[in-house]
């Protein structure tokens, strides 16, 4: 049974599901003008970083897989800098150099990119949908993202949860590690920075131990999630429940994203299918839910940065290209001044007991983003770098600010380019689900009525 979600969204949002369906309605059109433009579509990417936390679970080689990188000519002059050398750098070419270790400001919910070996991508040309990545290596990436829901892994707190006591003796032997040291301040495993660059693919030894990790089969994966879901749900707390909503909702996302342009290989032929979002998504309310879920949030990020948003200078280095861009930023920030009020922030980390889990959340957040380097597959990392960077920066937003800190601002000193093109990039693929949540809606409705 798959039905449109409605009612209250809930854990700090008092919007309703189908006020979003509605609100999206003129938004949809208006990100697709925003994200069309060359400002919001060239994202500057580092996709050739090592994953940190386990050694390269192999690279899809579908062609669909890889990532077109842009031309330097291409790029605006005003957004080069010296690093920039490298851009359009083949991949073989970059084995071997050691990136600089990235600055994290206290603030900031996703680990920057290192400078070195960055590259210009143009987000319209790599379109996220189908790739074929699939198997021990996505299920690894996913149980780790899932994982990393269990931030206060203290005695008291982990009781009911299977996943959460084995986490806490995992990250108990890792303390013993040489290789990782354990803050104990944040209750997080540091992994060691920065990660080297592998010179060689990993032998077939160290394949087998990695897939040693990999959940057997898909049962395993989802008892595991389903675990971590029931021990956020009982445990009652609020700040642990958006946690795991907003992963899930950025999961939910990006598999519409997959069902919506799916490659028929019978056909050869790119479109919509059915059966699979029924079955990712359709099927599972909540992870319907948990997407509206993430669209409030990020709507509210942007309701606070409106006035920001509508001041930022976006130098291009054409007067006329930044009044373009000016003007429909404008007719953007006029519909999100228009909406109700969608998520309540202020709701979260309020007391003294869920203070000190503001941090953890943080941290944990960023562990996300450092994840997203061990997607075996480049345009899934692209586009899993795009979107965790879009969530991590509405957060800074709502957790790391008070609405005082935009007043004055023009710049990239509160929020560089990169973090604005990943919120508004996020902010329409997260649209394009709501859109398609529809779409699907009606073909379900449509096979139900053949028969
Ligand atoms: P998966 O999506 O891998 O899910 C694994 C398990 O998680 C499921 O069995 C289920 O129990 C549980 N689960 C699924 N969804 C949710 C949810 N919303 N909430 C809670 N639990 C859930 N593939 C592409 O073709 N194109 C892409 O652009 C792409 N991008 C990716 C980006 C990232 C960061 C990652 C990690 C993977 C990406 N993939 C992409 C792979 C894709 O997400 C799937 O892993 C793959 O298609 C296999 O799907 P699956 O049916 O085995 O379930």
């Amino acid at each position: 049974q798959c039905t449109n979600p409605s009612g209250e969204i809930g854990d700090s949002s008092c919007c309703h599901y189908e006020t979003v369906g509605k609100l999206n309605i003129d938004f949809s059109s208006k990100l697709h003008e925003i994200v069309d433009m060359p400002f919001f579509r060239y994202f500057k990417v580092n996709l050739y970083k090592e994953c940190p936390f386990w050694s390269h679970a192999g690279l899809c080689m579908n062609r669909d897989c890889s990532v077109e990188t842009m031309e330097e000519s291409k790029v605006p002059e005003k957004w080069k800098s010296k690093t920039l050398g490298k851009v359009s750098m083949p991949l073989n070419q970059v084995f071997g150099s050691f990136p600089s270790k990235p600055v994290i400001k206290d603030q900031d919910f996703c680990v920057p990119e290192t400078k070195s070996d960055e590259v210009y991508v143009d987000l319209k040309e790599n379109p996220e949908r189908f790739t074929g990545y699939s198997g021990p290596s996505a299920a690894l990436v996913w149980k780790a993202i899932y994982e990393e829901n269990c931030f206060d892994v203290s005695k008291e707190m982990t009781a009911g949860c299977q996943y959460c006591q084995a986490e806490r003796q995992k990250l108990e032997e890792q303390e013993q590690d040489p290789e990782h040291h354990h803050d104990h301040e944040k209750n997080i495993l540091v992994p060691p920075e920065p990660a080297p660059i592998r010179e060689t693919r990993p032998s077939e030894e160290e394949m087998n131990e990695i897939f040693s990790k990999v959940p057997k089969g898909k049962g395993e994966l989802q008892s595991l999630i389903q675990d971590i879901a029931k021990n956020v749900e009982e445990e009652s707390c609020l700040e642990k429940r958006v946690y795991y909503r907003l992963i899930s909702g950025l999961h939910a996302s990006i598999s519409i994203h997959i069902c919506d342009e799916w490659f028929n290989q019978t056909t050869g032929e790119w479109g919509p299918n059915l059966d699979c979002f029924i079955s990712r998504v359709g099927m599972h309310p909540e992870r319907l839910e948990n997407i509206y879920f993430d669209y409030v949030v990020l709507l509210r990020a942007m309701t606070k940065i409106s006035n920001y948003l509508a001041g930022y200078e976006f130098c291009t280095g054409d007067n006329a290209v930044d009044q373009n861009i000016k003007t429909v930023i404008h007719e953007l920030v006029d519909l999100v001044k228009q909406c109700p009020p969608t998520f309540d922030e202020k709701l979260l980390f309020r007391d003294s007991s869920t203070k000190q889990l503001k941090n953890q959340f943080r941290d944990h957040f960023r562990n996300v983003t450092r994840i997203m380097d061990c997607v075996g597959c480049e345009k899934c990392r692209l586009w899993g770098k795009v979107q965790t960077m879009g969530l991590g920066t509405a957060l800074k937003v709502l957790f790391s600010y008070d609405e005082a800190s935009f007043k004055g601002r023009k710049g990239d000193d509160v929020l560089t380019r990169q973090e604005i093109v990943a919120l508004l990039n996020t902010f329409n693929r997260l649209s394009e689900s709501v859109v398609a949540i529809e779409r699907f809606s009606q073909m379900y409705q449509a096979r139900l009525d053949e028969v």
